[in-house]
């Protein structure tokens, strides 16, 4: 359309400047009449973007004045585009709406966050939950959540998980914190009441706890007994069901030592006391002699590769090496090899358990940490397995800062490798030094 009406308006100056020529020669001033035509013309334009110039400076209200030919096109053009821009803003205006209605009837805190970590926009439940306040705008975050872990949350830029830190307006209850970014460098910051779910996390924590503490009496007594009946005149008969009574009189002792320890882990937070010095090396000569004692225990080779130990739980350290080496045994056979290794680089610390054992299909890798997953349910009960040691060895990683890494190829091995931050490293000429957090 914007083709041919500026196509045509030149057809029609064209038309009226030969017109102008021809009449002009009739009365015999041809050059005078043709000047006169173009001083009109050029009068006319000028007319015509004057009052485009007003119209537009106006506010462009309605159709604009009434033109023809060329003009008349533009005005329409230009009406047109303004009646759709108002369309969509009045369309974003709805979403706009409709995202605050949203925000303000949430009730988690939601918080727009700035490159810089400055407050740009929170809901009303931000209020409540965190005691914001409107002329908090352009304020800090870490002025309102100021918690060690939230900082280093904010920090480290890794918003996979949520962190659970105490509520800054009510020291009683808890908040989970989760960041989602979008945009460019923009976050959101969500943060929950997450006090009721802590609570029945606990209640169900403390009853485990209580259950496994309770059946530990009744345990012992039973072994009591039956180590009792093993070494004395039982008749013959007997011999079998009472070691095979021994032996899961030990296999639900070991369960339930577990369970406990799992309820302390999650329980507990790793406090001052327990950021003691631990000599790696040493524990793991311990653990592997240990190991080496076992019946069926393939060749085990301890590769100490550097001398330096650890600030942390030497108890906590313990159970999760020996769950991890005590696997290796339990699932790699007598003719294979069982590699332990400590090195250390820059980095960290890394101990890596390496077998040529039966290894775990991929589809299974990621669920061996959780608690009583079993690739082999049977395999693992024959092998006096409780399903728990890897949910330790988790456990414990995750409260010294380390991160647990599992490769494996089925039929040839596998690899567990535990990968300590460098912070936690300490020269064994050095342990005195104070780990600090
Ligand atoms: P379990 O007491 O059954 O060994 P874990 O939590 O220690 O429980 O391990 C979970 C599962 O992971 C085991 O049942 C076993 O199937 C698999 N697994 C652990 N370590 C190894 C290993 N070194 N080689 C092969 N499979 C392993």
């Amino acid at each position: 359309m914007h083709q041919s009406s500026s196509s045509r308006e030149i057809y029609r100056a064209g038309g009226l400047l030969l017109l102008s020529f021809l009449l002009g020669s009739l009365i015999g001033y041809p050059y005078e009449s043709t000047l006169l035509f173009l001083i009109v013309f050029l009068g006319f334009q000028f007319y015509q973007s004057f009052r485009l110039e007003r119209w537009l400076r106006d506010g462009s209200k309605g159709a604009g004045p009434t033109s023809s030919g060329i003009w008349g096109d533009i005005y329409y053009h230009l009406y047109r585009r303004r009646k759709q821009d108002k369309k969509r803003k009045k369309r974003l205006a709805g979403f706009l709406n409709q995202f605050k209605k949203l925000t303000e009837a949430l009730p988690d805190a939601a918080i727009v966050l700035s490159v810089d970590n400055d407050i740009e926009w929170f809901n009303k439940a931000a209020e409540r939950v965190l005691g914001l306040k409107r002329n908090d705008r352009g304020e800090h975050v870490v002025n309102f959540l100021r918690h060690p872990d939230f900082s280093a949350y904010l920090y480290n830029q890794d918003y996979s998980s949520q962190i659970t830190i105490p509520s800054p307006v009510d020291g009683g209850r808890e908040l989970g914190i989760r960041i989602v970014s979008y945009g460019a460098g923009q976050r959101l910051l969500l943060a929950q009441d997450v006090s009721e779910l802590k609570q029945l996390e606990k209640m169900r924590n403390d009853f485990v706890a209580n259950v496994s503490h309770e059946l530990k009496t009744p345990l012992t007594v039973l072994r009591g007994y039956l180590e009792l009946m093993e070494s004395g005149d039982s008749p013959k008969e007997f011999e079998k069901p009472i070691k095979r009574m021994g032996e899961q009189v030990v296999r639900m002792r070991s369960l339930v030592d577990d369970l406990l320890l799992i309820a302390r882990l999650e329980s507990e937070k790793l406090n001052d006391g327990s950021h003691e010095f631990v000599n790696i090396p040493s524990l793991l000569g311990g653990i592997c002699t240990a190991a080496k004692r076992l019946d069926g225990c393939p060749e085990l080779v301890l590769e100490l590769h550097s001398d330096s130990g650890l600030y942390g739980d030497a108890k906590e350290l313990e159970s999760a090496f020996s769950n991890l080496i005590m696997n290796a045994v339990r699932y790699t056979p007598v003719d294979g090899k069982i590699t332990v290794r400590w090195s250390e680089s820059e980095q960290g610390g890394c101990l890596a358990v390496e077998d040529s054992g039966e290894g775990i299909a991929a589809r299974h890798i990621p669920f061996l940490t959780k608690r009583f997953y079993r690739v082999d349910r049977g395999r693992s009960r024959e092998q006096g397995g409780t399903g728990l040691g890897l949910s330790i060895v988790k456990y414990v990683l995750s409260r010294h800062q380390a991160e647990l890494k599992i490769e494996s190829t089925p039929g040839k091995g596998s690899r567990f490798s535990c990968h300590f931050p460098q912070q936690r490293m300490v020269e064994v000429d050095n342990k005195v030094v104070t780990f600090l957090s």
